[in-house]
Formats: structure tokens, C-alpha cells, sequence
């Protein structure tokens, strides 16, 4: 309890403007009834079949099963240009790709808005990450920040898409070109972005990593995807991957014994493979619903999108947004996204802060050798962004009018009260 609980308590007590409020953090009814949302990956009695037929070919591993060939193969032909492998994550797919460049330089040139596990394989791969700020309008890596960065020394650009945004920067690539650095595309959240989004052409790489986990579009598991048009990437796939079977089932160790067992979960192929089925529905569903969200919050003041949800390529994976402190009357910094969250995760609202500290910080071998105040536009997002999760299939527009009304709740009381909310909420 502080300083003003007597006070806010009064207010409180005779039935004042807060309860006309119904907010769920003051104890109204949540707007989203428990139950209502169908969590992502959305389990289906169907899966069981993609299990069974794992189970039915009485073999479990195996990187040659006709499983995990077909879904390769049904993944490159979504695709329509790529050749793909699967590999046991999304992370193992970086570093195979990393590692398999890693001769060009000693390093790495990524954005410090970051997934701690996608930088983690530049240190496994013996190189050295550095980091440059994002683009606000984009948060994804600013493309001519990193094109000074290139040079020789650096062996790849790492360009990591997140909540489904296309990290197109083509300066960046061409720049990267020019000077023999590996361009590698962390599409683990984004898996459009391995089909023709650059007005009908593909993006200019020489490898997208995808993940296939739970959490991510093919929600599988655990998998992951290699995926270059280089014959000889593919080939190093199983160098690095694999330590004493091959894809043709021969029983060789790897030359360098550099194996790390990257195998491909069968059962998780098998989901995946069924999944690969309804992409196009899923994404579809999926940009429907942000788009329909958003025109449903587009009027509140201070909320602003990361991407444009009617950019026709995007896969929103989860809806990224982000407010402007200054508007909903709060200083600057995370007060108001962490108070914004806690509201309307009350409602029952699938909202979440997804890291809060740039990249390096998470990690504790280099979290020295950088400062955040060195990438104010990533310290920016970091301290504003959130995300609503829980737009995909089977949910659909009413549970985004749920969302929506939820948000205008909590806007009306952000309107009327600003800052001073939190307090009367830690009071009670
Ligand atoms: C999920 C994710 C990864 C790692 O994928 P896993 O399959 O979990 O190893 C890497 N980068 C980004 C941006 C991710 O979201």
C-alpha cells in the first residue's frame, strides 16, 4: 500500500468514476470469457492421424523417412523456388547456415532488436556478433546502418523478420553483394517471407532459416528448416547435422565429426506435413483478423502497429503494436506499455511484452561490450511494444471484436484517468 491508499480507497468507496469504468483490474467482468480463445498451435483430433502414421511405419527417426522427404518437398513447392531440409529447429537451421559461411569473415552483422537464441549460434560458430539499431518503422535491421558495418571481416548479415514482418532492405542486401557477405534470413516468425513477396520476385539470399516449433506458423513441435537454393549448403546440412546416418540410410560418420544429431523429429514432420496442407488458409485467416483488429483500434490515440497489417505479404504471426507514452499523458519509457498490458490482460485479452532488453543483454559473453543507449530505436520499441497472440484459427473476427472491445475499455479509462490508473490499481 502508498502514500495515496486513503485517498484512491475513498474514491473508491463511493461508487465513483472508476466502477462506471467495469474494468476487470478493478473487478468487472473481463470482456474475454475464460475459455472463449482457442490457444495456438490449436490442437485437432487430425493430429492424431499424422502421429498414427509415424507410429503405423514402425520407425521414429530417421532424416530418409518418407515422412520428412515429403514434407521437404511439399514445403519447397509452397515455396516455388527454394530447396529445403528439415533440421531439428529453427535455431539449428541458423547455425548450420552460419557455420557454413563462417569462413568468409570472423563476423556478424545483425540488429540488437533480437532473439537471444537466433544470435546465440553466431558465438557456436565461432563468430562474433555485431549488432546495429533497428528502422522504427520496420523493426527490423536498418539497412544502411548495417551497409556501413560491411566489410571485410564480416562472413554474413543476419536479417531477422519478427511477428511476421517482411525485412525486405534491399540496399542492405545489394550492399552485402557487393562486398562477399552471406546474406542469411532469420524467417522463423515469418514464413511468407520464403515465397515472392518483392513484387512477385524473392528476397536476395543465400539462406532462410524457419522454424517449424510449436509456438511458430507450422506449430509441429520441434523442427526446423534449411532453406537455399546452394546445392552445397543443402549438402552441408548433413555435415553438420547429422553424426552417423545418412540421408541414403548409410551408416557414415561425419568427416568432421561435427555433428551435432540436428536430426528432424518425425512426428513433428508428420504434423507439419499435414499443417504445410492449410498454410495458405492459416496466413489468410491470420491477416484477416489483424487487419480487422486494427480497424477496429486504429482510432485509439498513442497505439500504432510495428508493420502495416494490409501489406499483403506480411504472415502476422502475432499482432505486434506499440504506444507513445506522451499520448496516454505517461513520460517516457515502459510505464505505460507495462500498464497497458496488465489492463488488458485482465479483460482476458492474449496480450504479452515480448523481451525488453536489446539482444546482447540476454547475453552474458558479450552483454559488456554494448550499450542499449547506443540503439535508441530498439530501446524505444523495447519499452513500448507488446504483442496480441491468438489471431489464428480457429479464431475469428468475434473473438477480434472481443479484443477490440477491450481495448476501447481500457482506452475510455486511459482517457480519463491516465498514469493515475496503476495507482488506484495497486491499491485495491
Ligand atoms: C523461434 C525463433 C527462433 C528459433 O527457432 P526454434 O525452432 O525454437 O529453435 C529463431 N529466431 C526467431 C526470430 C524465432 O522466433
Amino acid at each position: 500500500m502508498n502514500g495515496h491508499t486513503s485517498n484512491n480507497l475513498d474514491v473508491y468507496n463511493t461508487r465513483g468514476p472508476w466502477q462506471e469504468m467495469d474494468l476487470a483490474f478493478l473487478g468487472g467482468e473481463p470482456v474475454v470469457p475464460p475459455g472463449r480463445i482457442t490457444p495456438w498451435p490449436a490442437p485437432k483430433k487430425e493430429h492424431l492421424d499424422a502421429l498414427r502414421e509415424v507410429v503405423d511405419s514402425g520407425r521414429y527417426h530417421r532424416v530418409n523417412h518418407p515422412i520428412v522427404a515429403d514434407l521437404e518437398q511439399n514445403l519447397a513447392t509452397w515455396t516455388g523456388k527454394w530447396k529445403v531440409r528439415a533440421v531439428g529447429s529453427g535455431t539449428a537451421a541458423i547455425h548450420i547456415e552460419l557455420d557454413y559461411v563462417k569462413d568468409r569473415g570472423e563476423s556478424v552483422v545483425t540488429a540488437a532488436l533480437n532473439w537471444p537464441g537466433a544470435v546465440g549460434p553466431i558465438a557456436i560458430s565461432g563468430l562474433r556478433p555485431v549488432f546495429v539499431d533497428v528502422d522504427l518503422n520496420l523493426a527490423g535491421i536498418d539497412q544502411e546502418a548495417a551497409a556501413d558495418r560491411f566489410g571485410p571481416g564480416v562472413a554474413a548479415t543476419l536479417i531477422t523478420h519478427l511477428f511476421g514482418n517482411n525485412i525486405l532492405v534491399p540496399h542492405a542486401r545489394s550492399a552485402a553483394r557487393a562486398q562477399g557477405v552471406a546474406v542469411i534470413d532469420d524467417v522463423c516468425q515469418s514464413i511468407g517471407a520464403i515465397k515472392a513477396i518483392v513484387d512477385g520476385a524473392y528476397i536476395d539470399t543465400d539462406a532462410l532459416a524457419l522454424s517449424g516449433n510449436g509456438a511458430k506458423h507450422l506449430g509441429a513441435g520441434e523442427l526446423g528448416f534449411v532453406i537455399t537454393e546452394d546445392p552445397n549448403l543443402i549438402k552441408h546440412v548433413d555435415r553438420v547435422s547429422l553424426t552417423s546416418s545418412s540421408r541414403n540410410g548409410e551408416r557414415t560418420f561425419s568427416p568432421y565429426s561435427e555433428g551435432y544429431n540436428y536430426r528432424p523429429n518425425v512426428f513433428s514432420s508428420s504434423i507439419a506435413k499435414m499443417r504445410v496442407i492449410d498454410l495458405e488458409t492459416q496466413l489468410q485467416i491470420r491477416r484477416n483478423n489483424g487487419k480487422l483488429l486494427w480497424e477496429m483500434i486504429r482510432d485509439l490515440s498513442g497505439i500504432f502497429p510495428l508493420f502495416d497489417p494490409f501489406d499483403c505479404n506480411q504472415s502476422m504471426l502475432n499482432f505486434p503494436l506499440r504506444i507513445e507514452p506522451e499520448a496516454l499523458g505517461f513520460r517516457p519509457g515502459p510505464a505505460a506499455r507495462d500498464t497497458v498490458v496488465k489492463l488488458l490482460q485482465a479483460e482476458g485479452v492474449p496480450v504479452l511484452v515480448w523481451l525488453t532488453k536489446p539482444v546482447f543483454e540476454y547475453l552474458p559473453t558479450i552483454a559488456n561490450d554494448w550499450r542499449a543507449s547506443d540503439f535508441p530505436n530498439t530501446v524505444k520499441l523495447l519499452d513500448t511494444m507488446f504483442y496480441v497472440s491468438e489471431i489464428a484459427p480457429p479464431n475469428e473476427a468475434e473473438v477480434m471484436e472481443l479484443y477490440a472491445e477491450a481495448f476501447h475499455r481500457v482506452w475510455k479509462a486511459l482517457s480519463k484517468f491516465g498514469p493515475k490508473i496503476s495507482d488506484i490499481a495497486t491499491t485495491i
